[in-house]
C-alpha cells in the first residue's frame, strides 16, 4: 500500500526533479522508517540512505511529527524555522512539503517531498499533497486494519500461533506437492496439564501454554516450518520434506528443551513435560488423515510409556 500511494502520489510530479519519501511508524518499536520512495537519488534502502533517513528522520520532519501540521519550506537556506546547524549538509535539496499521515488515534508516518530547486512548490502543491496523504493514510489504515483481522482469524489469541483450520489448509497445500524425504507431523500435549492448573490456577497455565507457544514459534521459524495450536494443550508441527528419522530428532529438541525451562510460578520453579507423537508420510500414513491419526496415537503411546518421551508411528503395533 505504501509503494503504491508513494508512485502514484510522484506521478503528478514526474517530469520535475522531485524526490518523494513515505515513512512510517513501526508498529511495534516505534521507529521511524523509510518504507517506500521515488524519484531521482530515491532513497530504498535505510542501510544506504543518506539523509533525512534515519530513525528519527531530519530536523524537518521531527518539526512535523511534533507540531502534527504539513510543512512547507521554500527555501531550506532561508528559513528562519531553521538553523543551518541542523540542517545535515549533505543534503542537496532546498524546498520541501511534509504532511503527517493522521489517521483517527496516531499519527502514522509522514509523507513529504523534496526538491533540488528553491521555490519550487507552490500552494496547489501543498493541497493536493496534503489530500494524498488524507487519502493515503485511510489506504495505510485499511491495510494494518485487514493484516489485523486475518491475524486474528488465523491465530490462537493465547499463544500466537496458527489455529488447527489453517494449519489443516496448509498440510492440505503440503500433500499437493512431492518431496523427497515425505512429510512428518508431530503432535505435542502436555503431561498431567489439568493438575498444573487446578494446583496453580488458569492464569500459571496461561504462562506455560504461552512459553511453549513462543518457543515453538521460534523453533519453528528457525527451521521454516509450521506450528500449530491443534487444541487446548495440544500442539503440532509440520514437517515438509523431513522423513521419520529427522523428525524424531527434532522431536526430541523439543521435548528436552521443554523439560529443562523452568517456570517461575508462585515462587516456586515448575517444570513441565510432553508427551510427543511423530508419524511420517508416506512411511506410517496412507494420506492426511493417517498421517495425523498415527501421529496422534504415537503420542498416546508415548503417555502410556510414562510421558515426557517421543514416541514413532513406527512403534505402533498391529491395527493402530
Ligand atoms: P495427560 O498427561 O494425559 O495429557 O493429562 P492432562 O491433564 O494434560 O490431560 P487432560 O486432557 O485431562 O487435561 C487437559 C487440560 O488442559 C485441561 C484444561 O483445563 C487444560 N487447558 C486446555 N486449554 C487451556 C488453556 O487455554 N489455558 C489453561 N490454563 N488450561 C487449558
Ligand atoms: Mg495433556
Ligand atoms: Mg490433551
Amino acid at each position: 500500500t505504501a509503494r503504491i500511494l508513494t508512485s502514484e502520489v510522484f506521478k503528478f510530479f514526474e517530469n520535475a526533479d522531485v524526490r518523494i519519501f513515505l515513512y512510517l511508524f513501526h508498529p511495534q518499536t516505534g521507529q521511524l522508517i523509510l518504507v517506500a520512495s521515488e524519484g531521482s537519488r530515491a532513497r530504498t534502502d535505510p542501510a544506504e540512505a543518506g539523509p533525512p533517513a534515519g530513525e528519527a528522520g531530519d530536523v524537518f520532519d521531527r518539526w512535523v511529527i511534533q507540531s502534527q501540521q504539513p510543512l512547507v519550506v521554500t527555501d531550506t537556506a532561508g528559513d528562519f524555522r531553521f538553523e543551518a546547524k541542523d540542517i545535515d549538509g549533505r543534503s542537496a535539496f532546498r524546498s520541501l512539503i511534509i504532511v503527517p499521515l493522521h489517521s483517527a488515534h496516531q499519527i502514522l508516518g509522514i509523507l513529504r517531498l523534496e526538491s533540488d530547486r528553491e521555490l519550487f512548490f507552490n500552494t496547489n502543491d501543498l493541497r493536493m499533497f496534503a489530500t494524498a496523504g488524507e487519502i493515503g493514510t485511510l489506504a495505510l489504515d485499511n491495510a494494518r486494519f485487514y493484516e489485523r483481522l486475518v491475524d486474528i482469524a488465523l491465530k490462537d489469541g493465547l499463544t500466537g500461533l496458527y489455529l488447527r483450520r489453517p494449519f489443516l489448509l496448509q498440510l492440505d497445500h503440503a500433500f499437493a506437492k512431492s518431496f523427497p524425504e515425505g512429510l512428518s507431523l508431530v503432535m505435542i500435549d502436555l503431561d498431567h496439564f489439568k493438575e498444573y492448573n487446578d494446583r496453580y490456577g488458569h492464569m500459571a497455565g496461561d504462562i506455560i501454554l504461552r512459553w511453549i507457544g513462543n518457543y515453538l514459534k521460534e523453533f519453528s521459524s528457525a527451521h521454516g516450518i509450521l506450528a500449530c495450536r491443534y487444541g487446548g494443550e495440544e500442539f503440532c508441527i509440520l514437517l515438509p520434506d523431513v522423513g521419520e528419522t529427522a523428525a524424531l530428532e527434532l522431536a526430541e529438541e523439543i521435548r528436552a528443551a521443554v523439560e529443562h525451562h523452568r517456570f517461575e510460578i508462585r515462587r516456586e520453579h515448575l517444570a513441565v513435560t510432553v508427551a510427543i507423537g511423530v508419524a511420517s508420510y508416506p512411511g506410517q500414513a496412507k494420506d492426511k488423515y493417517d498421517l495425523i491419526h498415527k501421529a496422534d496415537k504415537a503420542m498416546y503411546l508415548a503417555k502410556k510409556l510414562g510421558r515426557n518421551r517421543v514416541c514413532a508411528a513406527s512403534m505402533l503395533q498391529g491395527d493402530a
